[in-house]
């Protein structure tokens, strides 16, 4: 997991960082033009608007891409190594980073269903349902 500095978060990501400890991963929707949006923001990138309303994810998705890390990205990250990173489209429309968990049966790959397990630094991705490939 990234293992950001909770002390040092604040606005939109100590909003985000204090969902995860309370076990929800939280995106927004925009009033005004209906746009999913992650991470969480002032405004809309869509439209400008500041009228953007959080929402809890159910937590299910399909990954989009994924890379295994063989350097750590900081140093906090060292003794993971190697450890994979997924960018995994959830099923409310919002494109969200987090750990890939290793699964039981070999490596996961782009398409296949996951489930958001969210942890207080970060989001971890297990295995639901594999792609047909
Ligand atoms: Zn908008």
């Amino acid at each position: 997991m990234s293992r950001v500095p909770v002390d040092h978060a604040r606005g939109e990501e100590l909003t985000y960082l204090q969902a995860l400890a309370e076990g929800r991963v939280v995106f927004q929707v925009c009033d005004d033009c209906g746009s999913a949006v992650w991470y969480l923001r002032t405004v809309c990138p869509f439209c400008m608007s500041a009228a953007l309303r959080e929402h809890t994810a159910v937590g299910t998705g399909t990954i989009h891409s994924l890379t295994t890390l063989h350097r750590a990205g900081n140093a906090a990250r060292v003794g993971d190594l190697p450890y994979t990173v997924a960018l995994v489209d959830l099923d409310e429309g919002v494109r969200v980073i987090g750990d890939l968990a290793d699964a039981d049966n070999g490596p996961l790959a782009i398409g296949d269903r996951v489930t958001a397990h969210p942890y207080p630094d970060g989001v971890v991705f297990e295995a639901l349902e594999r792609n047909a490939r």
